[in-house]
């Protein structure tokens, strides 16, 4: 059995020549960047590929674009002929001005023909364009022995001219596109009293869009803003939200309920009363507490007959969630517009949208909350975010005791105890939200949540703590 096995390894003639990588580099000798593209010709790109080659051909393809000086020099495709029964891969390297710049041969699948991935048969192609036949007898020289792999090579190298020629050289804005790609755009827009920074390896249009939506949502959300929905239902007491509103107060809802109110949007008469909204800040009575204590709750907000309505006098602060919903929305909408390579910033939010290039993830600083110079270490993020929320920017002191502006809507009182507290989850408004509810409801709270955590005491001497699944680099 073994034997038979062995011989027919043998006499199947499989070859693997090349890798992608290897390909690439024998076509672009001197590229300083070559960026690597999976192609999809449009309907009436590919509709004039085959008009020209008079044959059906395939509409997706490997493309790699090489980049000198900012300025692209040349295209290649890697592409599948058939040969007799199987397909053979190799890529084809064309400039500019629709010429070759050289052919490789991948993998050879047949048991013979090999020999057409021989320099002596493939050099003939370099500098062939769309106006030479490349045909056998004609103007090319096949290997004998392998005729049927010499033709599938010359009909696909045909096939490469023409695609480069129709979508790359015909319609330059494509290969524009692909420069400006190159590099990653970094785009910055101010909104929910922060600066949110895009970094993406995409379209400029498409971050312009994303950045356009986070100021949309502050439009929204804003509790500052008295021409926004929710400053609306904050003075009106109830309205007939949008599809908008209704998503953000039902995520509301959601880390409310899986916090057990460690988290919860209605602590804003809480935060007014100490102080925290206008900066008056100032410690309140214990009647006090207790009377705005009534007013919140996560059953306040009451959705009926498609209308929302506040109950009790209470109302709403976006202030712990409002950030990281903002840029979950800003992901999607990057990763509608084809981005798979972003990182999108909003201060005490961020999100790693796949990776930058050649790395495994986006890399996010945690600073150390009692010398924000300092670095405590790092993470690397791929589809995931971190969140921070801290208590040394927000606060104010009294007789030597620290009052900070996250509050235990439990007690009414703000958290002691606490300097910091990242979150780790798979989306933005997850690690926003419980960044908040961690800090008032402690490390406990994300290992029945299912997020990893970061916890920094107040006392700087003692040892911060952290879940199983908070790995630093
Ligand atoms: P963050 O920095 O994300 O933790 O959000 C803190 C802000 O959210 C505060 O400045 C308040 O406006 C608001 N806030 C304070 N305590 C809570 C709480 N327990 N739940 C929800 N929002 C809160
Ligand atoms: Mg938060």
């Amino acid at each position: 059995m073994i034997l038979w096995a062995l011989l027919l390894a043998c006499q199947d003639g499989a070859q693997v020549f090349l890798s992608e990588e290897e390909a690439v580099k024998i076509v672009f000798r001197h590229g300083e960047k070559v960026v690597r593209r999976e192609l999809l010709l449009p309907v009436e790109v590919h509709a004039a590929v085959e008009d020209r080659l008079k044959r059906r051909v395939e509409n997706r393809y490997r493309s790699f674009v090489e980049i000198r000086n900012g300025e692209a020099t040349g295209v290649a495709l890697i592409t599948d002929e058939v040969t007799k029964t199987l397909t053979m891969t190799f890529i084809v390297g064309v400039d500019l001005q629709g010429r070759v710049i050289d052919v490789a041969v991948l993998e050879h699948r047949e048991k013979i023909g090999a020999d057409s991935a021989k320099r002596k048969f493939l050099d003939q192609l370099l500098g062939k364009t769309l106006r030479d036949p490349i045909r056998r007898k004609k103007d090319m020289l096949h290997v004998v022995g392998a005729t049927m792999s010499c033709d599938a090579v010359m009909r696909g190298t045909r096939k490469v001219l023409a695609v480069v020629q129709e979508y790359f050289l015909d319609r330059p804005e494509n290969l524009h596109a692909i420069v400006q790609e190159a590099d990653p755009v970094v785009q910055q827009r101010y909104g929910m009293g922060s600066l949110c920074t895009i970094t993406a390896y995409g379209p400029k249009a498409a971050v312009e869009q994303a950045l356009d939506d986070v100021r949309r949502w502050d439009g929204i959300l804003s509790n500052y803003l008295e021409e926004s929905e929710l400053s609306q239902l904050n003075r009106e007491r109830s309205l007939h939200p949008s599809t908008d509103l209704t998503a953000f107060l039902r995520d509301c809802r959601k880390y409310s309920d899986l916090s057990d109110g460690a988290f919860d949007v209605t602590v804003a008469p809480l935060v007014d009363l100490w102080g925290f909204r206008n900066r008056k800040y100032r410690v309140p009575s214990s009647a006090e507490i207790e009377a705005t204590l009534r007013k919140i709750g996560r059953d306040h907000v009451v959705f009926e007959n498609g209308s929302v309505r506040l109950i009790d006098g209470t109302t709403l602060d976006p202030g712990a969630i409002g950030k990281g919903f903002a840029v979950d929305r800003a992901v999607e909408i990057l990763k509608k517009a084809g981005v798979n390579s972003a990182f999108v910033d909003f201060g005490s939010s961020v999100f790693g949208l796949g990776t930058p290039p050649g790395e495994e993830g986006w890399r996010v600083a945690i600073r150390d909350p009692f010398q924000k110079e300092r670095v405590l270490g790092s993470l690397r993020l791929k589809d995931a975010s971190v969140s921070t929320s801290g208590n040394y920017e927000k606060f104010f002191e009294v007789d030597g005791r620290k009052y900070g502006h996250i509050l235990d809507p439990r007690t009414g009182i703000p958290v002691e105890g606490v300097a910091s507290v990242s979150v780790l989850a798979s989306t933005a408004t997850a690690s926003d939200a419980f960044s908040t509810a961690i800090f008032v409801g402690g490390l406990d709270l994300a290992r029945r949540a299912g997020v990893e955590a970061l916890w920094i005491p107040a006392d700087p001497n003692a040892e911060p703590r952290m879940t199983d699944g908070w790995v630093p680099e």
